[in-house]
């Protein structure tokens, strides 16, 4: 099957004829029923196993192409598809070193970014604390709490070149956070190459013209 032919959360492993599915838990979190479901689908299909990956995320592997469909048709709504994912920390649910209750904002700025079609693949990285245990400074968007509120970030990238972000505002509440990340973003659908990264973005435009479109 052609990678262009594949459903979305659908990716052709590197083994001629297998394919894995990528399910949407936000923020890496998985309830009972969830798993229940994941487990009888690999049991039932008889997968290889299941990773977790990177991204707070599970990866069905060594699924045939002929079973494709049966098995994204068992996980059901569990295999909704993720556009844009967002990792967070346990912030105040369970570090006493928290300063901002990263799960709720995540879970908030992960609805929020699912709402954009951007030019590349956008990844968030969510803190509750300056230890930045989400790697924040190196995510396309970054979010790092502080006593005061939240540290916004924009165009970072941990891969082959790697950019630490910059920083469009500090000390901002929940909403101004989300405020500025949606106005940042609708600059950089509007004004992004296809398949540029934030990163790339920023170092071709310069931060200026990214932070001119924050009013
Ligand atoms: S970033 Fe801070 S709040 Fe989050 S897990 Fe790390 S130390 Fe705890």
């Amino acid at each position: 099957m052609k990678s262009d032919a594949l459903p979305e959360g659908v990716q052709a492993q590197r083994q001629e004829g297998l394919y894995s599915v990528t399910p949407r838990l936000a923020l890496g979190r998985i309830n009972p029923e969830q798993l229940n479901i994941i487990n009888a689908v690999v049991q039932e299909f008889r997968l290889p196993g299941v990773r977790v990956t990177a991204g707070q995320r599970l990866k069905l592997q060594g699924i045939p192409g002929d079973r494709l469909d049966e098995v994204i048709r068992h996980l059901g709504p569990v295999g909704e598809f993720c556009k844009y994912y967002v990792q967070a920390c346990p912030g105040v649910t369970s570090c006493r070193l928290a300063m901002q209750d990263s799960m709720d904002t995540g879970a908030r700025l992960e609805e929020f970014l699912n709402t954009f079609t951007l030019p590349a693949k956008v990844k968030a990285g969510v803190s509750g604390c300056s230890m930045c245990c989400s790697e924040s400074f190196v995510r396309d968007i970054g979010l790092v709490g502080k006593k005061q509120g939240w540290t916004v970030i924009f165009g970072g990238n941990a891969g082959k070149r790697v950019r630490v972000g910059d920083v469009l505002a500090e000390d901002v509440s929940n909403d101004e956070a989300l405020r500025v990340i949606g106005q940042t973003l609708a600059h950089y659908a509007a004004n992004g190459r296809k398949r540029e990264r934030t990163a790339r973005f920023v170092e071709r435009v310069g931060i200026k013209a990214v932070m001119a479109a924050i009013s």
